[in-house]
């Protein structure tokens, strides 16, 4: 980090190359403020542990399952090695597997639809769709016995008719029923019984609970989750323009930091940086371990007394200081007012012109 006199001396040798002067008397002063900026990520490896019954239908070894005793969140699981990595980890707890036969016993039970008997009742036969039993035959109407025919059946248009199969008549019966005024059920045959759908004639279905295995296993599940957690840093929030950050990623000779004891963020750089980094640095809750890739670098901003309308970034690099010159924000709203008021001005004479 350059010291306050090696930031004013960058400051003075750029004075003194674009050909100014400063006022000897009364000396130049100037007010330096040091700025850390310090950029990167922290992944933070979050973990979360749950814990529940288990029920598993049908036969399962558990055996190669890590175990926890007592509660998942009293386990110990080393920190991971590299936070990034999504992990899941599932235990069983010690003597919870309770592995053993359905009450069904052999994995089937009755069929509910037929009551275990396999089919249905089924109705045999069906009114005739063409005549519905109604005028089945003009001579015996579906009885046999020609006597029953009534005299407005007469009537019927021959050509529809049929050979009756009950009386014999004949262009007398309904062609569709031939006579007989219903119909064989075409599900059952005529047999008055169907096939179950739900068992496929066998009475029973497999048990829904054991899934037709006759056993079922439960046990008491802990679940560890660890998940990445990825933080992005870029200090200080305010106080170094847009510009000076650009140069400083271009030209400034940053430092690397992972914050352990090994490579820490220098004592100086992280009082500048204070509470701000205090803050992105604080423990989250149910975090197991982080890693911090960060890179700094000390700026000064230079404000010389003689000339207040400019403010200078002081930026170490591998070789001598790079110094930003840069309006001042109060100078930088003035450009911008004048640069509206030329705006306004052209818009007023084109206005005039056309
Ligand atoms: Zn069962
Ligand atoms: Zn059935
Ligand atoms: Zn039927
Ligand atoms: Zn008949
Ligand atoms: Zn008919």
């Amino acid at each position: 980090m350059l010291s306050d006199e090696e930031a004013f001396n960058a400051v003075l040798k750029l004075v003194k190359e674009r050909g100014e002067t400063l006022p000897a008397s009364p000396p130049a002063v100037a007010e330096i403020t040091w700025h850390c900026l310090l950029e990167g990520e922290i992944v933070r490896c979050i973990e979360n542990r749950t814990e529940k019954e288990r029920f598993h239908a049908g036969p399962l070894d558990l055996s190669d399952k890590p175990v926890f005793d007592t509660t998942i969140a009293a386990h110990r699981v080393p920190p991971p090695r590299d936070p990034s990595q999504q992990k899941t980890l599932k235990l069983v707890r010690r003597g919870s597997v309770d592995d053993r036969s359905c009450d069904c016993g052999n994995g089937t039970v009755a069929c509910q639809r037929c009551k275990g008997a396999g089919d249905l009742r089924c109705e045999p036969r069906m009114p005739c769709t063409e005549c519905r039993g109604a005028d089945s035959c003009l001579k015996c109407n579906g009885t046999g016995s020609r006597a029953n025919a009534s005299a407005d059946q007469a009537a019927q248009d021959p050509d529809e008719r049929t050979v009756c199969k009950v009386c014999g008549a004949l262009d007398a019966a309904c062609s569709t029923c031939r006579g007989r005024g219903h119909l064989e059920c075409a599900t059952c045959r005529g047999a008055g019984l169907r096939t179950c759908p739900d068992c496929t004639r066998a009475g029973t279905v497999p048990h829904q609970r054991c899934a037709g295995t006759g056993r079922t296993v439960t046990w008491t599940e802990g679940v560890i989750t660890r998940q990445p957690h990825t933080d992005k840093v870029k200090l200080p929030q305010f106080g170094v323009s847009y510009f000076a950050w650009q140069s400083a990623r271009e030209q400034g000779a940053w430092g690397k930091t992972d914050l352990t004891d090994e490579k820490p963020l220098p004592g100086r750089q992280a009082k500048i940086l204070g509470s701000s980094l205090r803050t992105k640095l604080a423990e989250h809750e149910q975090e197991v371990a982080r890693h911090v890739d960060l890179s700094y670098l000390p700026l000064a901003r230079v404000v010389v007394t003689a000339q207040p309308h400019r403010v200078y970034y002081v930026i170490p690099t591998s070789r001598a200081p790079y110094v930003l010159l840069l309006p001042s924000q109060r100078r930088a709203g003035q450009i911008a007012a004048v640069v509206c008021g030329v705006l306004l001005l052209l818009a007023m004479i084109s206005r005039l012109i056309n």
